[in-house]
């Protein structure tokens, strides 16, 4: 299986190749030269099967450069009920994504259950594994740079604590992100972490990330490397649970499912995506934004325009302004045409927009209509409808869910079709938003015992200016 760029001015590459690297050389995404099909008797006999297992049939399709045995042990070793632990009153840890139901044909798949109490631990605890055993056959080192507002900091941290050959730099604003979403991060006294606290903004932070990336000889120098949401691996891995929740909410492979996916840079959706390519019966994936709607006004107008100012919401890891990932759908769309979506791009990086109705399909009418064929729709959430739904869901069915659900939850009942059961992805605990679901419900969220006195826990931090050169001395001296 060869994987090749968007942009198609890349060399192609394998699995391994592009577990390490972002971008590709030519500014594209990567994505597998075609997506393998399961056949209705290859979906029958995933019917029962464990999660581990799942993981094993899906990605043992999407890498074949790592032996079969080894990848089985670093999913073997990665999704375990020790991992996915913080689960709810009536769950089974076993399970990894428990399926709630709150009503017949009405579910939340609990995706938060993993250490950081957010989704993004799904695919990030196998990146931490993946990452160390090639790091390990290839005796090499690296030093990850990223910058956070929340949820990925985190989950980055704790798939890469301990791991050899890694040592993780985040870079996270000294004032932005809430109590508990800090020490989650400063409390990790793991020597491989450094938490750099940047007297400024998530902007200036993502900024001083940037241009040390773009510091070439810095970069190769010092084994710079990311964990950012366009990193495939990160994609392939939780297109598992859509398998997973599709068998749970059916009897059997000829029913349809629906899908409702909180989303900010398109990578849990894009996965959804994906396992519809390789045959699962997904019948819509129904793109959920908050008030950063770049994303519902594609799916409704054929508009592609990102902004130049992104909303602070009460769903805050929702909040951009592009949509890193959506080039990967686009690129299908298109029917994987490389020079248009270069065309397109390029329009989109120098400021601009573009609109698909006025693009013709291979097969006549404009590429937007072509949509419709890959199930996706969407809506759009505001912090009103978020605390009604907080409220609703806990009044009607005795379930708290967080401000990002509830924005799932929200566009998804829109779009709910009678005898279509539809899956709404839990995408963080509630008590990650404590303020949240105070204003919504007045009380407080309960919290895995074992992080009741989180904030109390030391800290491991460093305060520095916003100044690139400071950061780049910190890695000197305790990189790699
Ligand atoms: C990251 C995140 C999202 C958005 O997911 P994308 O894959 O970027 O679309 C939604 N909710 C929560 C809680 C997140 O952490």
């Amino acid at each position: 299986m060869n994987y090749l760029s968007t942009r198609g001015l890349a060399p192609q590459l394998r699995f391994s190749e592009i577990l390490l690297g972002g971008l590709a050389s030519d500014g594209g995404l990567y994505v597998p030269e075609a997506y393998p099909r399961f056949t209705a008797a290859e979906l029958d006999a995933m019917r029962g099967m464990s999660y581990r297992e799942l993981a094993f049939a899906v990605l043992s399709r999407l890498v074949d450069d790592i032996p079969a045995d080894d990848l089985r042990a670093l999913i073997d070793k990665t999704y375990t009920a020790d991992v996915y632990r913080h689960v709810g009153p009536g769950e089974n840890a076993a399970d990894i994504t428990p399926l709630k139901t709150l009503e017949p044909g009405l579910h939340v798949l609990a995706l938060s259950n993993g250490p950081t109490l957010a989704f993004k631990d799904m695919a990030m605890q196998l990146l931490g594994n993946l990452f160390e055993y090639v790091l390990d056959k290839t005796h090499g080192e690296l030093n990850i740079l990223g910058a956070t507002s929340g949820d990925t900091g985190s989950a980055a941290e704790y798939a890469m604590r301990g791991k050899r050959g890694i040592r993780v730099f985040m870079l996270s604003p000294e004032h932005g992100m809430t109590r508990f979403q800090q020490a989650q991060m400063y409390a990790l006294q793991d020597a491989n972490i450094h938490n750099l606290v940047i007297r400024g903004v998530f902007d200036q932070c993502q900024d001083i990330v940037k241009a040390v990336s773009n510091d070439l000889d810095f970069k190769s120098r010092h084994h710079i490397g990311a964990v950012n949401s366009i990193n495939w691996a990160r994609v392939a891995a939780q297109s598992v649970y859509y398998f997973k929740a599709y068998f749970a909410a059916t009897q059997s492979n000829d029913q349809q499912v629906s899908f409702s996916v909180p989303s900010g840079n398109f990578g849990n959706v894009c996965a959804g995506h994906i396992a519809r390519q390789m045959g699962l019966p997904i019948r819509k994936l129904i793109v959920a934004t908050n008030e950063n709607d770049v994303l519902d006004e594609f799916f409704r107008t054929g508009v592609y325009r990102p902004r130049p100012e992104t909303k602070h919401t009460s769903s805050p890891s929702m909040d951009i302004s592009k949509a890193s990932n959506f080039e990967r759908f686009v690129f299908d769309l298109s029917g994987r045409d490389a020079a248009r979506v270069r065309s397109l791009w390029s329009a989109v990086e120098s400021g601009g927009s573009f609109d698909l109705k006025a693009h013709s399909a291979p097969n006549g009418g404009n590429l937007f209509d072509r949509v419709a064929d890959f199930g996706m729709v969407s809506g759009a959430s505001s912090h009103a409808n978020r605390m009604d739904t907080i409220r609703t869901v806990y009044e009607v069915y005795g379930t708290m869910i967080d401000p990002h659900t509830a924005d799932g939850l929200k566009v998804g009942l829109e779009h709910r079709e009678p005898g279509v059961p539809l899956v709404c992805m839990e995408t963080a605990q509630p008590a990650k938003f404590e303020d949240a679901i105070r204003e919504a419900l007045g009380i407080e969220p309960v919290r895995p015992a074992e992080l009741a006195d989180l904030e109390a826990k030391p800290q491991k931090k460093h305060v520095m200016d916003a100044d690139v050169n400071a950061v780049k001395q910190f890695i000197v001296a305790h990189g790699h």
